[in-house]
């Protein structure tokens, strides 16, 4: 195939269908288009340019230009059957400026068997030293909340959206999101929890697409690549505000009642 249109397949297996450079002619669209299935071209959103890092419309182009292609252990992950096989292979992801900036890959940890999934923001500085997600203060209290709520912490997954720190702990950007989102979507397609969990306000207006406000998100169940999703405060925001402790306990216990309802076993005390 056209290293190109492989680019393209590559992209389309990420769902990252939009991202298609504006300079391509009209039939080279439908020519691209059709090779990743489409027979009417998708809406070309704009594409959000980082502060620094390669702009995936400039690596487009230049893999039409040049004939070369993205390292497709980046981004054909359907090849990977196991997460220890994943995280192997990408821990020296380089797909946008924080795996410059970045001390250790913040994979993720837990039980290969685990049923839940916690997901956070990204990576702050002490899991940047430790290469672990929530290990800090913040996640010093979920374990606890965790604990609290019958809930053992080493038999429950735990992740974030990005894998690695953005400086100053700054929030996500667009454009991180986007290199990023297939690693966790894999994560969780390897996985396979019943229930998922978005830790906070970005994780779930990132997952989600969605802007809504904390309260509203609390409110309902929601879904994310077809695997139910719940959200509750993320605890360095309690760290902030003690008052929503118990808020969030409450939240706690809504997570394992509905994680027992899906048959979740595993994880429990
Ligand atoms: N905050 C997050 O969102 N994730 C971590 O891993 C640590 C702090």
């Amino acid at each position: 195939m056209n290293p190109f249109l492989q680019v393209l397949k590559q992209r389309a297996e990420l769902e990252d269908f939009w991202v298609l450079p504006a300079s391509l002619t009209d039939a080279q669209k439908v020519q691209a288009n059709s090779a990743i299935g489409y027979s009417e071209p998708p809406e070309v959103a704009p594409i959000v340019k980082p502060a620094t890092g390669v702009h995936v419309k400039e690596e487009l182009q230049m893999a039409f230009e040049t004939g070369t292609s993205i390292d497709p252990k980046y981004t054909n992950l359907t090849q990977y059957q196991t997460l220890d096989q994943f995280l192997q292979a990408i821990c020296d992801c380089t797909r946008c400026e924080l795996g410059n900036t970045r001390t250790k890959f913040v994979f993720g940890v837990g039980s290969p068997s685990s049923e839940l999934m916690f997901i956070g923001e990204a990576p702050g500085a002490d899991e940047d030293a430790q290469g672990i997600p929530f290990v800090g203060r913040a996640g010093k209290l979920l374990t606890e909340m965790l604990t609290t709520s019958g809930f053992i912490r080493d038999k429950i997954y735990i992740a974030n959206v990005l894998k690695c720190r953005p400086p100053g702990n700054r929030d996500p950007l667009p454009s991180e999101v986007a290199e990023c989102e297939g690693y966790l979507h894999r994560q969780i397609e390897l996985l396979q929890p019943k229930l998922l969990v978005a830790l906070g306000r970005i994780a779930a207006t990132t997952l989600l697409r969605k802007q809504l406000s904390m309260a509203v998100f609390k409110q309902s169940e929601h879904s994310y690549h077809d695997v139910p999703l719940l959200v509750t405060y993320h605890p360095a925001y309690i760290l902030r505000d003690p008052n929503r402790k118990g808020e969030a306990l409450q939240d706690f216990t809504r997570i394992r009642n509905r994680f027992i309802e899906l048959g979740g076993t595993f994880g429990l005390q």
